[in-house]
């Protein structure tokens, strides 16, 4: 059987109140912008505190719940049965059907949830329960009832339709993207960066992202392998605005004028100043890195005091305190492991020092920074400049 709708369950707790609309309006936007990478026609709509998926021509279904999954805000996603109410009997044998067409075989145990929104209906829900449960044992001598632990709970909803489901797919949880504001993500080639996207987007936060390049000691290859990365997170963020940044002179500037060992952080501390003018113009509300505590020299936690100190703008680091194999873990899930761990070189790679300081006092790091003089306030005007952003979708 392919059904023709699917019924959308969220968690309803955040939503109370007048920001509810605002929630269920991201999450069917959301929705259509992942159905559309599937084939075939849907409509989606809100009703009576639900979404429903009606599906208006063939499609996969493995690839639609596929899409699906991918939404923030979805919790479940129950292929349904709607029927227009034609009477208890002829529900009766609707049901009997719906059995027959969804468990092949019927040794099984069940129980039957019958919840009534519209009170007019001739029967309550106990009698709908007690009813139908009499009759698909009659029908169906090989299934028996289980009211604790069931195989199959079968939910029948009296609705300006009924509906008929007993299946749902766990969906991803979090919050549509779109509700919560947008942030600004410094995406570099690895496999931290992306799962940072995705997990603050999980929470309901459009994404924009910011590469820092550094050509000619960076390649296309690299740059392409960033937009491949947005790519694969656009499928659960929505589109991602991508900022690409010569970064190329500021970082030679810096090597030429600063004690090697300090120069990751030095420069670490430019990438946030420019991500920080960036995000600004662009209505970011926060930036969003793959940091996290120990990693490596620049993460430290006297690395990100450092780091920290010149954004006035809030970070967000989700990863800060996950170890590397549980960040694997997310990036395969995600399906931009794969990508990440292609072998090309990034910024950072080409220009480490030997020993870099792990334990940077800030008071040296400014200290050093002042021999950078007016120029580079005038390479970062430059390096704004530079900007060319690409759709990614
Ligand atoms: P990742 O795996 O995300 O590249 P990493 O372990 O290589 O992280 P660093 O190179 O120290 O760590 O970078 C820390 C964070 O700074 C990254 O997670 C990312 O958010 C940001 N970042 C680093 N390099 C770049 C870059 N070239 N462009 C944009 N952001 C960057
Ligand atoms: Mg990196």
């Amino acid at each position: 059987m392919q059904y023709k709708a699917f019924l959308i369950k969220y968690a309803e707790i955040a939503i109370k109140g007048k920001n509810r609309y605002l929630f269920e309006d991201a999450l069917v936007r959301q929705i259509k912008y992942a159905l559309k990478k599937t084939e075939g026609s849907f409509a989606v709509s809100k009703t009576q505190g639900r979404i429903y998926i009606e599906c208006l021509s063939d499609y996969d279904y493995d690839d639609v719940v596929e899409k699906l999954s991918m939404v923030f805000g979805i919790t479940g996603i129950c292929p349904v049965v709607l029927l227009e109410d034609r009477g208890f009997e002829e529900l009766s044998k609707d049901v009997m059907k719906y059995i027959d067409d969804v468990y092949p075989d019927k040794h099984k145990t069940f129980k039957v949830h019958a919840r009534r929104a519209r009170k007019d209906y001739p029967l309550d829900s106990q009698e709908i329960n007690a009813t139908l449960g009499e009759r698909i044992l009659d029908e169906y001598p090989e299934m028996k009832v289980d009211v604790h632990d069931p195989d199959i709970l079968l939910s029948i909803e009296i609705r300006e339709k009924i509906n008929i489901y007993s299946v749902t797919i766990k969906g991803p949880g979090g919050m549509p993207v779109g509700t919560n504001g947008k942030g600004l993500l410094l995406l570099s080639g690895g496999i931290d960066s992306p799962v940072a996207g995705y997990m603050i987007a999980k929470r309901g936060v459009k994404i924009d992202a910011v590469y820092f390049h550094a050509p000619p000691y960076t390649s296309e290859r690299a740059k392409q392998k960033v937009i491949d990365l947005a790519r694969t997170v656009s499928a659960y963020t929505g589109p991602i605005y991508l900022h690409v940044i010569n970064f190329t002179d500021i970082q030679l500037y810096i090597y030429e004028n600063c004690p090697h060992e300090e120069l990751t952080i030095i420069m670490r501390r430019y990438m946030m100043r420019l991500a920080q003018e960036i995000a600004k113009k662009t209505e970011c509300l926060g930036l969003i890195t793959g940091e996290s505590i120990g990693q490596v020299a620049s993460q430290t936690m006297q690395s990100l005091a450092a780091t920290n100190e010149v954004c006035t703008m809030p970070v967000y680091r989700p990863l800060i305190g996950f170890d590397k194999q549980e960040i694997i873990q997310i990036s395969e899930k995600i399906g931009t492991y794969e990508t990440s761990i292609l072998p090309f070189e990034d910024c950072c790679t080409i220009f480490v020092a030997k020993h870099p300081v792990t334990k940077p006092n800030i008071n040296i790091i400014r200290r050093s920074e002042t021999k950078l003089s007016e120029k580079i306030e005038d390479l970062c005007k430059k390096a704004l400049e530079t900007d060319e952003v690409i759709v990614v979708r």
